[in-house]
């Protein structure tokens, strides 16, 4: 196990895969060809003369985007950032905030003070993914973009909340694979400390609840790869941190309230 994570990671963290192709990439980066003028990393068009730094990507395929994102991620990141129609990202969103709602159910036993009914549990979940848990994906976005000033990149708050997004699509993976084989297996009782659903069937649940983690350390290191690519001080990277687990707390705090009453 810890050689499969190291494996994952290595190869998600290390810059070497693509460094020649991005040395070439970062001259035309930084420098302008056409007036020489220094110009911010992400910035598609030179401040001074306007003509185009990088090739800006029109549309963003789903799959291979996140194929990419898997191989070349600092490569793929860049791409989303900075293209021109950024599809799927409300769809991805979307799911990850379903993925997120249920993993709140889950880790607060909501069915232990709401109901042991599985319909109104699901009803329950994909209520607050669209009320709750998808505006609390862009606001950290929106929040973490000004607070730790993303915009000295030269990314728009679409494409940095974009590359967000996608950097978090092994929670939408896991709402769409682990999830339903979850509620499969154990109905209601997934939700529930009783029965807890490892005493229900103990096997199902370790090795579903291995996948999602594993799905869930993924979506960390590429939520760390897009803030290393973006936020070259730490103490950028810190409030961006800081802001998501604050907001965390506050959003699942007010919800946990509000259902219980
Ligand atoms: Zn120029």
């Amino acid at each position: 196990m810890n050689n499969l994570i190291s494996g994952i990671s290595r190869r998600i963290l290390s810059p070497k895969i693509y460094s020649l192709a991005l040395t070439k990439e970062r001259d035309n980066l930084t420098k302008c060809t056409v007036c020489s003028s220094e110009n911010k990393d992400f910035s598609f068009r030179c401040s001074s003369c306007g003509s185009i730094l990088q090739q800006q990507t029109r549309t963003l395929d789903l799959f291979s985007t996140i194929y990419n994102l898997w191989r070349f991620p600092d490569f793929a990141f860049r791409r989303i950032v900075i293209a021109e129609h950024r599809n799927y990202t409300f769809l991805l969103a979307l799911f990850e905030a379903i993925g997120i709602s249920f993993l709140f159910l889950f880790v607060t036993k909501a069915g232990d003070f709401v109901s042991i009914n599985l319909g109104q549990l699901v009803s329950m979940g994909l209520e607050l993914a669209v009320a709750v848990f998808l505006p609390f994906v862009y606001a950290f976005s929106f929040l973490s973009y000004f607070l730790a000033r993303v915009s000295t990149t030269g990314a728009r708050l679409r494409g940095f909340t974009a590359g967000l997004i996608y950097a978090l699509h092994p929670v939408a993976i896991s709402a769409m694979v682990i999830l339903p084989a979850e509620i499969a297996v154990f109905g209601p009782y997934i939700f529930s400390n009783n029965p807890s659903p490892q005493i229900i069937n103990a096997v199902p649940f370790y090795l579903l609840g291995f996948l999602e983690f594993l799905l869930l350390i993924a979506a960390l290191i590429f939520v760390v790869r897009l803030t290393m690519l973006l936020f070259r001080s730490r103490k950028r990277a810190a409030i961006f941190v800081g802001i998501f687990f604050i907001l965390l707390f506050v959003t699942t705090e007010i919800t946990k309230r509000v259902l219980v009453k």
